[in-house]
């Protein structure tokens, strides 16, 4: 059972692309109240629950608080934009690179809808930049955006780091939503 319907979107993402594998290293920003990290924990093996094949890492952050997950470090309530959060993200990585970024934040919808494209824009920027300090070589990127003229700009912004970009909307996003996805694949470190 999963804690929300989001669940769905990562699921139907995952299955086309296959990112999430067991060993790998997860940071998630905007997890409350967790249905994302159920959806991770399991396919990365974050519990060891799998014996045969190695055991992953999660560590999730929101602003919200959130119920334990096992096999997932949480820090919540906790601003993922300030750095001290960040801080302590990359002390929970304990020296290990992650190999996957995800992010499904969302700002409160003010309903002035350049102001949240505006914000959601922020944020999405913000999990780029950090993804840059802490991601492996090779490492996938997932972030959650509203569709906007501003879009295509951050798709070029994060192809100087990345090798690929795709925008996702997986079926059971709303067709009459403007969410989307941005899927970015092989990070370059030294770029
Ligand atoms: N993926 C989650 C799941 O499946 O359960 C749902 C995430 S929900 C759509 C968006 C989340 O982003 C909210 O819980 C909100 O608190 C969080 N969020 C928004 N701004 C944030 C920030 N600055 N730092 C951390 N989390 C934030």
């Amino acid at each position: 059972n999963y804690r929300a319907r989001s669940a769905f979107k990562l699921i139907e993402i995952d299955n086309k692309y296959k990112f999430l594998k067991p060993g790998d290293v997860v940071v998630e920003c905007g997890a409350a109240p967790g249905a994302w990290t159920q959806v991770c924990v399991k396919r990365i093996n974050a519990t060891g629950q799998m014996p045969s094949v190695l055991k992953g890492k999660h560590v999730a952050i929101d602003l919200q608080p959130m119920y334990p997950i096992e096999g997932a470090l949480i820090l919540a309530p906790l601003d993922f934009t300030k750095c001290s959060s960040q801080t302590k993200i990359t002390e929970m990585l304990g020296g290990q690179l992650a190999t996957v970024v995800v992010s499904d934040m969302a700002p409160a919808a003010t309903g002035i809808r350049e102001l949240d494209q505006d914000r959601i824009l922020e944020l999405a920027y913000s999990v780029l930049r950090y993804a840059q300090q802490i991601s492996k070589d090779g490492a996938m990127l997932l972030l959650k955006l509203w569709a906007s003229g501003r879009v295509k700009q951050l798709e070029n912004d994060i192809l100087s780091h990345y090798s690929q970009v795709k925008i996702v909307k997986p079926p059971s996003s709303r067709q009459d939503s403007a969410e989307l996805f941005i899927l970015a694949s092989n990070f370059k470190k030294n770029t």
